[in-house]
């Protein structure tokens, strides 16, 4: 009988508890043991409780619950040779040998390597006399299948990450929330919304809430010259009559020499033009609440998938990331997706932003 585990990991995101659900019950339909790694790699670490057996009404209410209820952690140990052979031993004592992880892609390149080092960490565990040749027989490999959980959308080659929509949704409400008293006072609100090297959120949010202007990484404005721009634009908005202005910035916005735009450099130069200026840093009230509909059925339909890619893996088939592309589920090599989404890192820190425009695959950032 297979043994599957799914887990959390890295930042938590809406739509998380209704992937594992999904994979639960799926691994549950198709005759699997399913286990559920508490406190993401940590667990792992752990061992013993932390990796519980689930069964199909451990899941039960799970679809609409925000955040994840199996818990996630940002885990030093797991970065480490040592760590990741210790995980390795705990998942072989429960007849562990196939991981569902939901995380972004810190969590998931953290999942290849350890996929990729398997073989040599049980022959290290038989050596050190943890187990015997015929004990760890079964587990010669690990399958690996991410799902990637992430409200940035920051992940390449996949339309769209479980949370994304909800935070987009959280951030609507609350820009319209911030609309509602700007416009009573005549003010200018700076909104700051997350997105390291993903301006994602910001865009989305500045086009449903028709923002007057948006800061995103990729689109990086020319330095020195944007703060023209901007009032020019926000005088032009007040002329035709608009009593308030909304600037969208994302947290890892910059200008072309890769200075940092923050939403105070931003409220400064509106206060410069004259405007009653505030700003508002959402912060984490953009990962709560629940799942909009849209997450949870794609956490659903790729909990599904997962389940599935597990079953048909094979130790020669690279582990696959399950996305979404053009309304289907896909499957692609994990290693692809975490390399195209490093390099719209790079390509910002090369200043080379045509590229890092280029490298995601939203064509409305033209
Ligand atoms: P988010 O996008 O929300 O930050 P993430 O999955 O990218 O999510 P990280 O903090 O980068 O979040 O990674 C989560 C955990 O995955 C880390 O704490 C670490 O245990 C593991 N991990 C990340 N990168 C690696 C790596 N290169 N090798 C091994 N483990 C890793």
């Amino acid at each position: 009988k297979k043994k599957i585990a799914v887990m959390t990991s890295g930042g938590d995101s809406p739509g998380m508890n209704a992937a594992v659900r999904a994979v639960v019950r799926t691994g549950i339909h198709y005759g699997c043991d399913m286990f559920a790694v508490y406190e993401g790699y940590e667990g792992l670490l752990r061992g013993g409780k932390y990796l519980k057996q689930m069964a199909w009404e451990d899941v039960r209410g799970w679809l609409s619950e925000g955040g994840t209820l199996i818990g996630t952690a940002r885990s030093m140990e797991f970065k480490k040779r040592e760590g990741r052979k210790h995980a390795a031993g705990n998942l072989i004592e429960q007849g562990i040998d196939a991981l569902v992880v939901c995380g972004g892609d810190g969590s998931l390149t953290g999942a290849d390597l350890f996929r990729h080092e398997w073989p040599s960490l049980v022959e290290e565990l038989v050596k050190d006399g943890r187990f015997t040749e015929a004990q760890v027989a079964p587990y010669r490999n690990l399958t690996i299948v991410g799902l990637v959980g992430s409200i940035d959308n920051d992940m390449s080659g996949t339309d769209s990450t479980i949370g994304a929509y909800s935070a987009l949704e959280r951030i609507c409400e609350m820009v319209d929330y911030i609309d509602a008293t700007a416009k009573s006072h005549s003010r200018a609100f700076v909104v700051e919304v997350m997105g390291r090297h993903c301006g994602w959120l910001a865009l989305m949010a500045g086009i449903a809430t028709g923002a007057d202007y948006i800061f995103i990484p990729e689109r990086a404005v020319p330095a020195g010259k944007w703060q023209q721009e901007l009032k020019d634009v926000c005088q032009r908005h007040r002329n035709k009559g608009r009593r308030n202005n909304t600037v969208i910035v994302a947290e890892g916005a910059l200008d072309d020499e890769l200075n940092p735009i923050t939403a105070d450099n931003v409220k400064d130069v509106l206060i410069d033009l004259g405007l009653d200026t505030k700003v508002t840093i959402l912060g984490h009230v953009q990962r709560g609440g629940t799942a909009v509909a849209h997450d949870r059925w794609l956490a659903t339909l790729q909990g599904v998938d997962a389940v599935r890619a597990v079953l048909e893996n094979t130790p020669e088939t690279p582990s696959p990331l399950i996305g979404t592309l053009e309304n289907k589920i896909i499957r692609m090599p994990l290693v692809e997706s975490v390399k195209l989404t490093k390099q719209v890192a790079d390509a910002i820190e090369h200043k080379d932003f045509d590229r890092a425009i280029g490298l995601r695959d939203t064509e409305f950032i033209e």
